[in-house]
Formats: structure tokens, C-alpha cells, sequence
């Protein structure tokens, strides 16, 4: 492991696709060492594309990104050993079983064979695989093969593992075994994950620094708790169906969200609002600040509204 606490360096990256597609545009940030660094946006914001640079998969139109001093562009070799990538939707080779697929994968990162059957077998059983280990891939259901791909990554020792939406289309059960394996993968390693999701949710209970990214740009950065303190002292109150009768702005904030609304009101103005809709006969629940609301206030719209996708 080499010295540098920043694993990840980038400035003012920028990438425009055939088109004119601005897909980033000006992104500058950096990942510490031995955290887990999530990147969130709604679908287009430009994550797949950031971490595509990152991966010298892709070359970025203008800006800096580097891993560990090496520059993805001039210096893509070295920063291809520093790295182990798990792309968006991507699946095991169906034929072969979890071992085989983890050997190989070692063996083409350039171990010998016996070294990466040592380590395949080191990462079946540190990811609980050891039940599936003989089993073609294409016969293991979507969690288990988004394990095999996460075990293979994790197997290779990289200082920084890529994992582009790893539960995008898993159950709820196997999103908790996800995010279980890779919490205890950087608690023991002190290895460093970029995860890209747009599950809010996820990127609250996972990280230890996020950005939310919209449309190629930064649009807040800092620890889960860090970004929730810029609504602080306020709760949100989902209001359903509302009619214009009432002059909600004048609680605070107000956004709509499908048949609801959301209104981020001063919590001393709490019961009175409550007061108010249970007179008017409208359904009103209140909560606590997520992330998701310091996006919502932020953009002024939610997450998953695909409407403004390039
Ligand atoms: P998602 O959550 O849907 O995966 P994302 O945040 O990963 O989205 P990107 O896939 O990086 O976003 O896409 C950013 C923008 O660039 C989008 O407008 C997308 O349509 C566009 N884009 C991505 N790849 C290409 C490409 N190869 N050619 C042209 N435009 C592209």
C-alpha cells in the first residue's frame, strides 16, 4: 500500500460526449483513504461517467483525475494495478462457477495460478459463498452473482475498488447483504470504495463522504450528517392530495412530489401545520430531515423524476 491518503484526486473533470452531451462538467473532488465514498445523482447526472474516467475506461474531455499520484490518462498502467472495478449490470461469466470465475479473473490481473486459487479461496469464504462456490454462475440468483462479481473485485487486494450501482435491481434482503460485505470488506481492509447509487437511502447508511451530483455538476459534498445540517432545526411535513386553500408557503419550502407535497418547515411551526391539515381534513405525516430532502431543496426536484434526463 503506498502512502498517499488521497486515493482519489480530481479537478475541474469535465467530459462532452459526441453531440454536445455535457456530461460532467467541472467535477472536483477528492476520496480519503479506508472510507467509503459515494457519488449520487439521479439517472444522467454523470455518475457511470465519472467513475469510467476513473477506471481509464473512458478519456475526460478536460480536467485531472489521478489515483494515487497516477494520472488516468498519462499514466493508465499504473493506475490500472490500483484499481479493481465492478461495472454497472455487470454478470459473472455464466459457465464458469464462482472459483473459477475469481481465479481467472486473478490470473488475468497477472497472479500465478496457485496464488489466485489461494486467494479465490480466501474470498468465498470471507463472502460467504462457500454453499455456491461449485455452481455455474448462470444458475445463481441476482444477489449471489452481484456477490461473486463484489468477492472478485475484493480478491485482488486493489487499493480502490469501483463498484458502479452494485444493487441496482436487488431485493431489499440482498442490498442489506451488500451493503453488510462491503462495510466490513473497508473496516478490515482499510481499503477504499467509489460507489456510485441513486438510492439515497443507501448513501446515508454506507458512506463516510458522498457528493450528489446533478447534470455533470457538484452540488453538495461532506458526511451524511454533515450535508443533513443544512436543514437543520427543520423537519419535513408530506402533506397528500393538498388543495390551494391554504397558503403553504408560508411554512417554508415547498416542493411536490407525485399527489404529495413536501413542505420543510421550522420545527417550532410544527404542530401548528399538523393543526391546520387535521382541520382541513388532510392527510399529514412528519419526519425527521433525509438526504433525499437535502437533494429535493437543493435541485427542487426528486431523485428518480427521470423528466430533465439528457
Ligand atoms: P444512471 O444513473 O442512469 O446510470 P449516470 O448518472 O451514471 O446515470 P451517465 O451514464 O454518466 O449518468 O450519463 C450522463 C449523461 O451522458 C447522460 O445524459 C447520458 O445520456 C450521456 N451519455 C452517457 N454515455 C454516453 C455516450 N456514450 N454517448 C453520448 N452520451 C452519453
Amino acid at each position: 500500500m503506498s502512502d498517499y491518503t488521497i486515493v482519489l484526486d480530481s479537478s475541474n473533470l469535465q467530459k462532452t460526449y459526441g453531440g454536445g452531451i455535457r456530461a460532467l462538467d467541472g467535477l472536483t473532488l477528492q476520496i480519503k483513504r479506508g472510507t467509503i465514498f459515494s457519488l449520487l445523482g439521479p439517472n444522467g447526472a454523470g455518475k457511470t461517467t465519472f467513475v469510467r474516467i476513473a477506471a481509464t475506461q473512458l478519456l475526460p474531455s478536460c480536467g485531472t483525475i489521478s489515483i494515487l499520484g497516477h494520472d488516468v490518462v498519462r499514466d493508465a498502467k499504473n493506475v490500472r494495478k490500483h484499481i479493481a472495478v465492478v461495472p454497472q449490470e455487470a454478470r459473472p461469466l455464466s459457465l464458469q462457477t464462482p472459483f473459477e470465475h475469481i481465479t481467472t479473473y486473478l490470473v488475468a490481473r497477472g497472479l500465478n495460478f496457485n496464488d489466485a486459487r489461494k486467494r479465490a479461496n480466501e474470498a468465498i469464504q470471507d463472502l460467504k459463498l462457500d454453499s455456491h462456490r461449485n455452481i455455474i454462475c448462470a444458475n445463481l440468483s441476482g444477489g449471489l452473482r452481484q456477490r461473486v462479481l463484489i468477492a472478485m473485485a475484493m480478491s485482488s487486494d486493489a487499493d480502490l475498488l469501483i463498484l458502479d450501482e452494485p444493487t441496482l435491481g436487488l431485493d431489499p434482503l440482498a442490498r442489506l447483504e451488500v451493503w453488510n460485505l462491503v462495510r466490513d470488506y473497508v473496516t478490515k481492509s482499510k481499503r477504499t470504495i467509489l460507489l456510485t447509487t441513486h438510492y439515497m437511502d443507501e448513501a446515508e447508511l454506507l458512506s463516510d463522504e458522498l457528493a450528489i451530483i446533478d447534470r455533470g455538476k457538484l452540488m453538495v459534498r461532506g458526511t451524511p450528517s454533515s450535508i443533513k445540517s443544512r436543514l437543520e432545526n427543520r423537519s419535513v411535513a408530506v402533506i397528500k392530495s393538498p388543495d390551494d386553500s391554504i397558503d403553504f408557503q408560508s411554512y417554508g419550502q415547498v416542493l411536490k412530489a407525485g399527489s404529495s407535497i413536501r413542505v420543510f418547515i421550522d420545527r417550532r411551526r410544527v404542530d401548528e401545520l399538523v393543526s391546520l391539515c387535521l382541520k382541513k381534513n388532510l392527510e399529514v405525516s412528519v419526519r425527521q430531515i433525509s438526504l433525499e430532502d437535502v437533494f429535493i431543496s437543493e435541485v427542487g426536484r426528486v431523485i428518480d423524476d427521470d423528466s430533465t434526463t439528457n
